[in-house]
């Protein structure tokens, strides 16, 4: 159902679906999607400081009636905040901006090569203060999380990283299997370009839903997180009604047999640190 959770390796309850608010930065727009989502029954909300709208997840949950802590709420750090002292001073930010007592998870948004170690044991600090219930990275490759695991008291719990049926992470995904570590997928439409594909739109057909559903479908019986983004009521819905079916053997190969790497964002070996 739409409640359904993945356990954390602390044993939190983390939604399988939330809504992403990536480049909602109309605040009208952002406070009715949000609402929208909480709705029609999602549990987590994706944010970021980069993303500028944390003053409006706030006031949107906190209007909601929902009671805070049925939410899952995340944010991440930003690069330029990136290191021990500034990732604890940028957390303060977001919190106050959120104007929020504690948070779900924090992230590091990206691996900045010279600091991404120190930014996340600012973040097991975080944990054991007890502001945040869980622990987590965005856009580590295998090699950054075996830096991290080689010395961290506290395992990352969640890694959220681009997937999508074109670039399925296969080794990344097993990596993190075995670590116990949550993946979250970022971009799990890709961006909305994988929704034309022949094959998506066959399986679509077959089992009576949207394409998006599909993708969505697929994501889920790979025990894996997704945080789709709309603004669109309709699809805001429609994107949480992919608990009543299932794909079978068959059709979820015919997904797998999609992926091609093929990212529609960064690479996090190759993103471009220019502050
Ligand atoms: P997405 O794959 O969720 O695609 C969103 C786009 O797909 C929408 O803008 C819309 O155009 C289209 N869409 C959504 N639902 C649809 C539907 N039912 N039918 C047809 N089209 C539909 O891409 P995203 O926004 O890049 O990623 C989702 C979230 O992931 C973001 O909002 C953000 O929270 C997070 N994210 C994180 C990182 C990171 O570095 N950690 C990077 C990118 C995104």
């Amino acid at each position: 159902n739409l409640q359904s959770t993945k356990t954390l390796t602390n044993g939190i309850e983390m939604p399988r679906l939330g809504l992403g608010v990536y480049k909602m930065t109309e605040r009208e727009e952002t406070l009715q999607a949000i609402d929208k989502a909480l709705k029609v029954g999602y549990r987590a909300i994706d944010t970021a400081s980069l993303y500028g709208n944390e003053v409006e997840v706030g006031e949107a949950i906190r209007y909601s009636g929902v009671a805070r802590e049925d939410i899952f709420v995340t944010t991440k750090v930003w690069n330029s905040d990136h290191g021990y002292d500034a990732t604890l001073r940028a957390f303060e930010v977001s919190l106050k901006k959120l104007n929020l007592d504690y948070l779900d998870l924090y992230l590091t948004h990206w691996a900045v090569p010279e600091t991404f170690e120190e930014t996340y044991r600012a973040i097991q600090r975080l944990y054991d203060e007890k502001l945040i219930r869980a622990t987590g990275v965005s856009n580590h490759h295998e090699h950054h999380l075996e830096k991290l695991l080689a010395k961290a008291n506290i395992a990352p719990m969640v890694n959220q990283v681009e997937v999508h049926p074109y670039l399925q992470q296969d080794g990344l995904k097993a990596f993190c299997r075995e670590h116990k570590i949550a993946v979250t997928a970022w971009s799990p439409l890709g961006r909305g370009g994988v929704l034309n594909d022949p094959a998506i739109l066959e399986i679509a057909q077959e089992v009576g839903k949207t394409a998006a559903q599909v993708v969505l479908r697929w994501h889920l019986q790979n025990d894996t997180i997704i945080i789709p983004k709309s603004v669109t009521p309709s699809r805001i819905e429609e994107n949480a009604q992919i608990f009543d079916f299932e794909l079978t053997p068959v059709q979820m190969e015919k997904l797998h047999a999609l992926n091609r790497n093929q990212r529609f964002g960064q690479d996090p070996d190759n993103f471009k640190f220019d502050f």
